[in-house]
């Protein structure tokens, strides 16, 4: 059938809260996407007050998430989980992955109701793909969804994507653990891209602040304790970096600007 952003435009599903920002629309936002509202900008603008380059920031994520699901794709892995993958954009996971193998295929999951409820509309004809929405904080509910465990073959290597998301765990919410109970559950030969808010500049801090005030979350960590992250996995060269230095395309300005130290991470491989 049809799909709701087809049908009417200004309709929107009950689980969708207007009247509280949301990760994924404030990052939509800071992207400059349309799929936000008033509070969610609001956000996005007082962040910005303090770093202006925010939308920078994501946006070298961005391509930096799109670097990796190509590397990996080169590597031979046809099989991504994309967890906490925020609302679709110009190019997504699926689409950079199959486009160097057409049968390549990607789960996307997000706690958030809105990115199944656009995800669904931009990828109801493409068989490879699944969403869901599940939380990153309950690893066996993930791995356990028929969507995952009867679509991906767990038993092969996969792709498993953590970009810009575990810094959206507290640290009371044992981040560390979590990750390691998704990096148990991989096969050998698989890979872990994870990015995460750096804390390098006074400004990355001054962002966190207005992001935990106004949207709860937000927790900048530096290189070292973004290294740990893949403990047990071989990182593949550079290692952990700002994004912007990770396998880049195009030579590199230094020294990098605010935009460019805001998120660091890397892959790995599992031996
Ligand atoms: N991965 C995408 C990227 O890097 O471009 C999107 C990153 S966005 C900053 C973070 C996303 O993680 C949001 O869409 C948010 O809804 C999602 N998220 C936050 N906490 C989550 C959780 N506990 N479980 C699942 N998704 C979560």
């Amino acid at each position: 059938g049809m799909h709701w952003t087809h049908q009417d435009p200004d309709y929107l599903p009950p689980e969708i809260d207007t009247s509280r920002p949301s990760i994924a629309r404030v990052y939509d936002a800071f992207l400059g996407g349309k799929d936000n509202f008033a509070v969610d900008r609001a956000v996005a603008l007082e962040g910005m007050k303090h770093f202006p380059d925010g939308g920078a920031g994501a946006r070298n994520n961005r391509a930096m998430l799109f670097r990796g699901v190509r590397f990996m794709t080169e590597q031979g892995i046809d099989q991504f989980l994309d967890v906490g993958s925020g609302l679709p954009t110009m190019d997504n996971t699926h689409s950079v992955a199959q486009r160097i193998n057409p049968d390549a295929r990607v789960v996307y999951v997000d706690n958030d109701p809105i990115v199944l409820a656009h995800a669904r509309a931009l990828l109801a004809t493409d068989d490879n793909t699944r969403v869901i929405t599940a939380d990153l904080r309950e690893p066996e509910a993930v791995f356990g969804r028929p969507e995952v465990e009867g679509f991906l073959d767990l038993s092969r290597p996969i792709g498993l994507l953590l970009v810009a998301v575990v810094h959206h765990l507290g640290d009371d919410e044992h981040p560390e653990e979590l990750v390691d109970a998704y990096k148990k559950r991989l096969a050998p030969g698989s890979f872990l891209q994870l990015t995460h808010f750096c804390s390098c500049a006074p400004e990355v801090r001054a962002l966190e602040k207005v992001l935990r005030t106004m949207l709860g979350t937000g927790r900048a960590r530096d290189l070292a304790e973004i290294e740990r992250f893949f403990d047990g996995l071989e990182l593949v060269e550079p290692g952990v970096v700002h994004v912007p230095e990770w396998r880049p395309d195009r030579p590199v300005r230094h020294p990098l600007d605010l935009g460019g130290v805001c998120v660091a991470g890397g892959v790995a491989r599992k031996p």
